[in-house]
């Protein structure tokens, strides 16, 4: 497997932007993004979508041209950062989940300025929020990395699961989110976990039955083999999923 470090096109960013926005109207995201980019969410639902790719374009330009320089030398940091670290990581990966991603497997990350990190899991691309330290940016590779093979694994456990449920909202891809805690903070990736919560904050306040959610998960990661961690996690999410969103 090899991960490819470029700069994502503007059009693409734009695009890619106005796609979330228009997704949900007012979920947490959206309200996030458009604060983050200072838009205003009830014009842009009233214009449309094709109207509110209008309005981004040239917000999203300036901020393109003035941050050339500054992602030229991330990506020619990160390139280094990762030739070094790249086997360490992908062993660790390899086996926490007795799974090995063919050789040819291009991951693109693309440095963007989108606040939010989309991943497409189909294109096996993800963005990279370029405003990150190349600790953070090592970190959301190693995530976005893990969902890869996750989805990889998971689809070998249930060969017969539906990959359109491998993304938001659905139950799958809800646990896929989760299991990141975990997987970080209870392998040797937590050296490179520079983060506290690596999951999503609100996870980390959920108690289920008196017990933290992520705590119950650090303890079944730690205490099963790759499928039963699957299969256990999955049957809990489904039964206490109005919980969790
Ligand atoms: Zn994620």
């Amino acid at each position: 497997m090899t991960l490819t470090f470029k700069r994502k096109c503007l059009e693409e960013d734009c695009k890619g932007i106005v796609d979330i926005l228009y997704e949900e109207k007012y979920g947490r995201v959206q309200k996030y993004l458009s604060q983050f980019l200072e838009l205003d969410l009830e014009k842009m639902y009233e214009v449309g979508k094709d109207e509110g790719y209008k309005i981004i374009y040239p917000i999203l330009k300036k901020e393109y041209e003035s941050s050339e320089v500054v992602i030229a030398e991330k990506l020619y940091e990160i390139k280094r950062y990762w030739r070094k670290e790249e086997e360490d990581i992908l062993e660790i990966l390899n086996s926490v989940f007795d799974y090995t991603i063919k050789d040819e497997k291009d991951i693109i990350a693309e440095f963007s300025i989108n606040a939010v990190c989309p991943r497409y899991l189909e294109k096996w691309s993800f963005d990279v929020n370029y405003r990150k330290s190349i600790e953070e940016i090592i970190l959301a590779c190693i995530h976005e990395i893990i969902h890869f093979i996750w989805f990889e694994k998971w689809s070998e456990v249930f060969p017969d699961s539906n990959k359109n449920e491998y993304n938001a909202p659905n139950t799958p891809w809800l646990l896929s989110e989760i299991v990141i805690d975990a997987i970080l903070k209870e392998t040797r990736l937590e050296k490179y976990c520079v983060d506290d919560k690596p999951a999503y904050s609100y996870f980390y306040d959920i108690m289920i039955e008196d017990k933290n959610m992520m705590e119950y998960f650090r303890e079944l990661f730690v205490s099963n083999n790759i499928q039963d961690f699957m299969i256990k996690g999955y049957k809990y999410v489904l039964k206490n999923r109005e919980m969790i969103c």
